[in-house]
């Protein structure tokens, strides 16, 4: 079995960060009142934003690091019947990176970071 990777251990790499702009919306239940009247005239809070008056949004944000990475352990896993994935332990962070988020050079990885912070997916 040959299996192929994207990466090798002691290449160095570009990562892709994910983070998340947090905002508030008015609640369109309550319209920010906190409550809502019943028709039998009870006051609730309201179910929809818990009494907050406002829900809380996440927009995720993409950004390519400055710093390249270099890595130091891969980990290729099988499930099912054709699952697979590539795992990577890189030298400035602790968290596990896979494929799609590493680049031979900072240009690619500012490319696709561009690209789904236009398109406004989640990798
Ligand atoms: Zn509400």
């Amino acid at each position: 079995m040959i299996i192929e990777t994207k990466f090798d251990v002691g290449d160095k790499v570009y990562i892709l960060n994910k983070t998340f702009k947090y905002d508030k919306t008015t609640c369109t239940v309550c319209s920010g009142n906190k409550t809502i009247e019943t028709t039998n005239g009870l006051t609730l809070e309201c179910p929809e934003c818990h009494g907050n008056g406002y829900k809380q949004i996440s927009k995720p944000i993409y950004a390519a690091w400055n710093e390249q990475a270099i890595i130091k352990h891969l980990t290729y896993q099988t499930w099912g019947y054709n699952n697979n994935q590539v795992q990577y332990d890189i030298d400035i962070t602790d968290l596990i990176k896979y494929e799609h988020e590493l680049f031979k050079t900072k240009q690619e990885a500012q490319l696709e970071c561009d690209k789904f912070n236009k398109e406004q997916v989640t990798c």
